[in-house]
């Protein structure tokens, strides 16, 4: 039976555990992390103490821990399990698990004891149990109560109990014979009574009875019920002993019992040796209880000897934080136990006298509080108070006393019992309540969120803050202390009130938001938006109390929201009814709408088109080139153009013009972006014939212009020394128109080769500051009115065609010449950037104004002004010359004020060696 094992329960790991026998043991060797308890070194103070004394006593017990009751039990209670039966695997598991067969019958005990209904006691319970390998039949007499933790929850339910099946069988088996007993008991010199039913009707009183302990006649007494005749008894043991007796068929025995009767004389104290017989009928069920009773007060008395009810009072209280206390009000002597002298900070057992206990009192409080309180309990009985104790080491608690006096057979007050709580805890949590309260108004008053609490079923206002009046319209006066919904008569009230409700009856939050809502705000009828939540109130015994409403009013951004709703709307209309394709991306560049044009043109849906399926729809020829230019706009934030071709939904590919623009918040920051597609196929096709026009016209032109200027250059040698001054003259003109025409033929080839992308280069290294040189020299012969500047001596070496490098400079300096009518200086910088070179020609001309400056680098553009109309060209010579330097990989630009003259630059790669 004594199954200790000492070498495996460490004593110091788990004190607790230490020399708990076999259960101890396998409870140290269980792998606890995967139950809902957690492992050993977590369990809170509670669990280890109920265990150590759960596992250290020989009474068999069991205990369920926790939200799921996780079994514990010890080894005395282990043999009721059986062979083959639930030990130990239930160990470590969900009570409702372990007793899956008979938890019908449990867990209404349980939830008695969770709910904070205090023990429950069950004598001779039927419980089957499956143990011994098959169902059996158990008799069990058992009690359930609550364990509480150090937060003062319940937390566990300790079940103490024994197995009575034996009993129970043999009781069944006993018949006896009432009547036997009868004439025995009349004629007995011991007092006797018997008691019928649960009202305990007085069958029969023999003479000592009536004579001897009740001082009553048979007339008063036979019939009546017990607690009637004699209510004094009411407030002491006797009636539960006897219900005790009644309900369990046993019989109870005492000695040197105290009992009050009272009687003509007064209260009459009587100590006696009793006997509670239970009487049974013939199925077995007690149906009376027989008193024998023995007057002993005169031998009590005699030997003074008081009974000591600390004992019972000890049992009674065990459990609890109470210590007990006695005060003899005739010798001042006094009794406690060992929590009295723990409470007063007196670590070893200490003889205190009545004097010393006085003295550990707070002076005040001995003066106002205790001193009153006694006299108080000399005249009603009862002694109650609370006061501050001062313990040795001079900290300072709170005591809760209560008390009862007794007196004695003159009624003379002869002693105190009591007990003694340290109540210094739970009033520091009360102080931290009301504290916390007092946070929680203070919060909720200066909340910027509007917040109501409603209590009771009516929705009582009981606290309401600024913001929430102001959302409401209502005044303080019209809101506190009212109904909730009476104060809103303009809600629906009957929508208010069913969300109320549901929250209030289920303990369930709700929680709404943009929910419309019609008020009346001062008189005026206005409907408003509001984001709300209703949490329901719990108050400590976990009943719902009340509800806070917490609340926003989201008016304005719902009306915002919506009118954003209604612009987008409009602009989808709008956009669906264009021909062009209309599509907008975020910020990040990822395209999020496409209007219907798109596509019915692609043919593509939705699916397909967002999400970047659109590059799809994209020539593969042009998809890398665009991705990289989009991604260049989203990066710089600049419009994105390009002209690429759209795939149709039959198959063919027809050209777009895309243009993005960003749109940017108020403080310029991009917010989305909006596309448009233009087909220009038509325009692309014009576009071909016109290079291809061009192309043939200027091939054509070149071969008979060729020759031409042979022809003059022969006529212009041939007549060199002629005195015909107006041939001479106009043999020069027909020479200078012809250069003119040739390289604007020269021109309009490079346009066509460039668009063919079969315009050539032969790099080379030259030096470029000899090469403006040369060229300024060639100006200052032809423009001798011109001033142009460069004042740089130095060599810089680069590697590029050296003709088509001259070919923008002649540019750039023939433009500066010919948009300078009125000023002719022209300045020319080169100077070398990091590994480049970039050279400016600076003029004094008309200049160019801001919208055009980009332009001017394409085909074919010139700026359409008054004055501009008058100077002649095309608009390709910026084009060429831009065409170029790209391909040089250099850059080319211009900086302009008009009226003020321009500033064109271009660079170039510097030769490396
Ligand atoms: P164009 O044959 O028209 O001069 P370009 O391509 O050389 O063609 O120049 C394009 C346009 O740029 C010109 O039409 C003119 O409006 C403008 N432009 C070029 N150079 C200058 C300059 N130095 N000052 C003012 N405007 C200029």
């Amino acid at each position: 039976m004594n199954n200790f094992n000492q070498q495996k329960s460490h004593p110091t790991a788990f004190p607790f555990l230490f020399n708990s026998g076999e259960m101890g043991d396998l409870i140290i060797s269980k792998d606890w992390s995967e139950t809902p308890v957690g492992p050993v070194e977590n369990w809170p103070h509670s669990l280890r103490t109920t265990l150590g004394i759960m596992l250290h006593s020989r009474f068999p017990m069991f205990l369920g821990w926790g939200p799921q009751l996780t079994c514990f039990y010890n080894d005395a209670y282990r043999p009721s399990l059986g062979e083959n039966g639930k030990h130990p695997s239930i160990l470590g598991i969900p009570a409702n698990e372990a007793w899956a067969e008979i938890w019908h019958i449990i867990k209404p005990k349980v939830d008695k004891v969770l709910g904070g209904h205090g023990a429950t006691w069950e004598e001779e319970l039927l419980s089957p149990i499956f143990r011994n390998g098959k169902m059996e039949d158990a008799y069990w007499t058992y009690s359930y109560s609550p364990v509480i933790d150090e937060q003062g929850e319940i937390s566990g339910i300790l079940v103490t109990c024994r197995e009575v099946t034996s009993d129970f069988n043999l009781k069944k088996s006993i018949g006896e014979s009432e009547r036997k007993f009868r004439n025995l008991v009349m004629n007995s010199p011991m007092s006797i009574a018997i008691l019928r039913g649960p009202d305990f009707n007085i069958e029969l009183a023999n003479r000592a009875m009536l004579k001897g302990i009740w001082k009553k006649n048979e007339q008063e007494v036979i019939g009546k019920n017990l607690l009637r005749v004699f209510p004094e008894l009411k407030d002491q043991k006797f009636p539960a002993l006897l219900k005790q007796v009644l309900r369990t068929g046993k019989p109870i025995k005492e000695n040197d019992s105290l009992l009050f009767i009272k009687s003509e004389q007064g209260l009459k104290k009587i100590y006696c040796d009793f006997e509670y017989d239970p009487l049974f009928e013939e199925d077995g069920t007690a149906s009376g209880i027989m008193i024998t009773l023995n007057d002993v007060s005169e031998k009590i008395e005699a030997n003074n000897k008081l009974i000591d009810t600390e004992e019972w009072l000890r049992i009674a209280v065990d459990a609890s934080e109470l210590a007990i206390w006695e005060i003899d009000l005739i010798t001042d002597k006094i009794k406690y136990d060992e929590k009295f002298i723990s409470i007063l900070g007196h670590d070893s057992p200490k003889k205190l006298t009545l004097h010393d206990l006085r003295k550990q009192l707070y002076p005040a409080d001995r003066r106002n509080i205790v001193k009153k309180a006694f006299d108080e309990a000399l005249i009603t009985g009862t002694y109650k108070y609370e006061a501050r104790l001062i313990k040795p080491d001079d900290s300072i608690i709170r005591i809760s006393t209560m008390g009862r006096v007794f007196y004695d057979g003159k009624d003379r007050p002869s002693k105190i019992i009591g007990t003694l709580r340290d109540i210094t805890q739970e009033e520091q949590y009360r102080l931290a309540l009301e504290k916390s309260e007092r946070r929680l108004r203070n919060f909720i008053f200066n909340a910027p969120v509007s917040i109501a609490v409603l209590t009771g079923a009516d929705y009582i206002v009981e606290i309401i803050n600024e913001s929430a009046l102001k959302l409401l319209g209502k005044t303080n006066a019209q809101m506190l202390n009212k109904p909730f919904l009476q104060s809103l008569a303009e809600l629906d009230k009957e929508q208010a009130k069913l969300l109320l409700d549901s929250v209030y009856y289920s303990g369930k939050s709700f929680s709404a938001s943009e929910f419309p809502i019609k008020l009346n705000r001062h008189g005026m009828f206005e409907k408003i938006y509001v984001n709300f939540e209703y949490d329901p109130l719990i108050n400590s015994e976990g009943e719902i109390y009340g509800i806070m409403v917490v609340g926003t009013d989201v008016t304005e951004q719902v009306l915002t929201r919506k009118n954003v709703e209604q612009s987008e709307a409009r602009f989808k209309l709008l956009a669906d009814s264009m021909p062009q394709f209309v599509w907008t991306s975020d910020k990040e560049g990822n395209l999020n709408y496409f209007n219907s044009a798109s596509y019915d043109y692609s043919g593509f849906s939705e699916e397909q088109l967002l999400y970047g399926g659109w590059i799809n729809v994209i020539h593969p020829e042009e998809r890398e080139e665009n991705l990289l230019a989009w991604k260049s706009a989203i990066k710089s934030g600049k419009d994105f153009i390009f002209e690429h071709r759209f795939r149709r939904y039959d198959g063919t590919y027809r050209w777009q013009l895309s243009r993005a623009v960003p749109l940017n918040d108020d403080h310029g920051k991009i917010q989305f972006w909006i596309g448009t597609s233009t087909d220009i196929q038509e325009i692309k096709e014009q576009e071909e014939q016109k290079d291809y026009f061009i192309s043939m016209a200027s091939h054509e032109l070149k071969t008979p212009i060729t020759s031409i200027k042979g022809y003059v250059q022969i006529l212009q040698s041939m007549y060199k020394g002629s005195d015909d001054a107006v041939l001479i003259r106009s043999l020069d003109r027909v020479h200078v128109q012809i250069e003119k025409l040739t390289s604007l033929i020269g021109d309009l080839l490079d346009v066509s080769k460039i668009r063919t992308g079969s315009l050539t280069f032969d790099q080379q290294k030259f030096d470029i500051n000899q090469l403006i040189r040369e060229k300024i020299e060639e100006y200052k012969i032809i423009h001798p009115t011109f001033k142009i500047e460069f004042k740089n001596n130095a060599s810089i070496p680069v590697f590029a065609d050296r003709e088509r490098i001259r070919q923008v400079l002649i540019n750039l300096i023939s433009n500066a010449i010919k948009y300078s009518p009125q000023n002719a200086n022209i300045l020319l910088k080169s100077k070398i950037e990091k590994h480049k070179v970039s050279i400016s020609v600076k003029d004094q001309g008309i200049g160019i104004d801001k919208s055009y400056q980009e332009k001017i680098f394409e085909r074919f553009y010139r700026v359409e002004g008054k004055s501009e109309k008058t100077f002649p060209g095309f608009g390709i010579g910026l084009f060429i010359a831009s065409e170029i330097i790209r391909q040089h990989k250099g850059d080319i630009g211009v900086e302009s004020k008009p009226g003020k003259g321009s500033r064109f630059y271009f660079s170039l790669p510097l030769f490396q060696k």
